[in-house]
């Protein structure tokens, strides 16, 4: 009975919409279905941090709705429906109440944002962005709103202080952070970034926690660890992402930091594969679209017939940072090594170079982002 069964992938962000795109051009005839907690709009979620600077509200920055790429997709898109369980011996998900067979599954399902302790007790006044829905209710918060506060100095913390801040708001950024996105850049590189942010009007309190965040006079107030006051209209909480691994783990998968799959992009379970922010692909979990698109043309091959596995090539991250252009690919195979930097001013040159004198990883800084293209031949594959 599961063989007449759907394909089903739940999820429809980048991964699944993506996943389905590569899939139909391989086969037109196996039936798909695809289930998402959310309105199952397409859109491209990195857009969500350069939405304040070009104006954009989230109906404008959503492509398709459900219907719509259920038609392209030939496919059913159940949108609002949240997968509760997965039975891998029947072969079934529960949603909704109901049971639903699958030839093979496909997870999907992204990543959560990590919450803060007063999430709860701040309600609109604190919220996170990580997808279409969340970027609304942003905007709808900060109407009449001048003063945003960013807890957090990652990348997506640093990509909406710029974008907030070209939006014409009065952005202050909170990090425990000693520095800018600190698990992709060494220090000057990061020192760079950080004084175009300044210049741009973003203030920037470092090393150091929140020891309290109350509400107060319909805003905000933060007392840091050093005994500093922060008043805000409105915070922005960016203290990172976790993958979604409950429901495969509950489901008796194996999970790591993220759904755990092999090269093929295939779980601890035959019928049932992973992909995108949610999995942890041969030990990597890369929470960027490169890797989810490369993942999503392998997977599209091994579910029409002809089984593949994924290679990822190094693929370098574009930070959205346009006051300080930024490019990093982090040096994720080096067991040892230093970065070596040159350069002045916003234009920093940081290589991460092994004990073998193999480039393994950099991070480049306004005019240095031209020799990304040359250095990027010479990095080893992240995966192979
Ligand atoms: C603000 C921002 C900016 C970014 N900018 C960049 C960038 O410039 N470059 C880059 O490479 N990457 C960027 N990223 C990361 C990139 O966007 C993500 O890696 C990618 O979009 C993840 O896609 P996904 O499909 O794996 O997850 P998601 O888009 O999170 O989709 C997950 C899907 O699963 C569904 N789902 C979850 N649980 C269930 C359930 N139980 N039942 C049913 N459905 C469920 C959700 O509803 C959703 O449809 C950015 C991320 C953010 C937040």
């Amino acid at each position: 009975m599961t063989e007449n069964a759907p394909l089903v992938i739940v999820g429809t962000g980048l991964a699944g919409y993506n996943l389905a795109k590569e899939f139909r051009k391989l086969d037109s005839a196996r039936p798909l279905l695809l289930v998402s907690a959310d309105d199952g709009r397409f859109y491209s979620k990195p857009l969500l941090s350069t939405g304040f600077a070009k104006g954009k509200e989230a109906d404008e920055l959503a492509m398709q709705d459900a219907a719509a790429m259920a038609a392209q997709l030939d496919a059913e898109v159940l949108a609002e429906v949240t997968v509760s369980a997965i039975d891998p011996a029947a072969r079934t998900l529960t949603l909704d109440g109901r049971e639903q067979p699958y030839s093979d599954l496909v997870l999907a399902l992204g990543a959560e944002v990590r919450s803060l302790p007063w999430r709860e007790q701040l309600g609109e006044r604190l919220l996170s962005i990580n997808d279409l829905a969340d970027y609304g209710r942003f905007r709808a918060a900060l109407v009449g709103r001048k003063k945003v506060l960013i807890i957090g100095a990652g990348l997506i913390g640093c990509e909406f202080a710029n974008d907030l801040s070209l939006g014409g708001f009065e952005v202050t950024v909170v990090a425990t952070d000693p520095w800018l996105m600190p698990q992709l850049l060494p220090e000057p590189v990061a020192a760079a970034v950080q004084r175009r942010l300044e210049a741009l009007g973003v203030t920037f309190h470092l090393g150091c926690g929140i020891r309290e965040l109350a509400a107060s006079d319909g805003g905000l107030q933060a007392l840091l660890d050093d005994g500093t006051e922060v008043r805000a209209d409105q915070g922005l909480s960016a203290i990172g992402l976790t993958p979604r691994t409950d429901l495969a783990a509950a489901a008796g998968l194996s999970v790591g930091r993220g759904v755990l799959v092999d090269a093929q992009l295939r779980t601890s379970d035959p019928h049932i594969y992973a992909l995108g922010d949610c999995a942890e692909v041969a030990g990597l979990n890369l929470m960027y679209v490169m890797p989810l698109m490369t993942s999503a043309r392998a997977l599209a091959k091994t579910l029409s017939g002809a089984p593949a596995t994924v290679g990822y090539p190094a693929m370098p991250i574009m930070v959205k940072t346009p006051a300080c252009p930024l490019v990093v690919a982090p040096p994720l195979k080096a067991a040892a090594g230093d970065w070596q930097i040159s350069g002045d001013g916003e234009d920093v040159r940081a290589v991460f170079v092994d004990p073998q004198g193999q480039l393994q990883g950099f991070a480049l800084s306004g005019a240095a982002v031209s020799e990304k293209a040359l250095l990027t031949r010479e990095l080893p594959a992240w995966l192979s």
